[in-house]
């Protein structure tokens, strides 16, 4: 039986190009299946590949052994506004060395397990693991914050990857328009 790597791995706009086991690593060599790049400065759509670049990401373990994703990185050139520009994705974080659900993962097992055991258990630095700790929880002790005076609340749907049509329901700040999904 084929297994389908994309299908496991479930991040959207990449194909996966192939894959080694190696010992208790597999190592999943992928690229971006957008033809073009929205420029991040003047929004436009770019076809202009100058050069591409191996971007190493770590995503969450499977079947017992680390998942390193080996993306094929673009850097496109924008004629309109002539900027360089590295190509985005929605599942990591630019300059980032981990997929963001892997960090989210980290980050919640470091809620409910001391940081040091999960350290051993994900072999991960304890620098690396403290940052990631912080950033998310700043992130939801920003959004308590902002949820900690509401007076008014409404329901809303928005779209959570573009494109794809995929709604969720959300909880809307009727006085300020803070939008807040399960997931935040
Ligand atoms: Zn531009």
């Amino acid at each position: 039986m084929e297994i389908n790597i994309e299908l496991l791995l479930n991040l959207s706009k990449v194909k996966v190009l192939d894959c080694s086991i190696r010992e208790s690593e597999a190592h999943i060599y992928c690229e971006s299946t957008n033809t073009e790049s929205l420029c991040p400065v003047c929004k436009n759509l770019t076809p202009q590949v100058m050069m591409y670049q191996e971007r190493r990401i770590q995503n969450m373990a499977l079947l017992g052994r680390k998942v390193y994703l080996h993306l094929k990185n673009r850097q496109f050139h924008c004629k309109v506004c002539n900027r360089y520009f590295n190509e985005s994705f929605d599942f990591v974080e630019s300059s980032k060395t981990m997929t963001t659900r892997y960090e989210q993962y980290i980050y919640f097992m470091a809620d409910d397990i001391c940081i040091s055991q999960v350290c051993v258990k994900e072999d991960i630095v304890w620098s690396t693991l403290k940052a990631i700790y912080q950033k998310y929880t700043d992130k939801h002790l920003d959004k308590r914050a902002v949820w900690q005076q509401v007076r008014y609340v409404g329901i809303d749907e928005i779209s959570i990857r573009k494109g794809k049509k995929d709604y969720v329901c959300c909880l809307v700040n009727l006085e300020r328009g803070d939008r807040c999904t399960e997931s935040s």
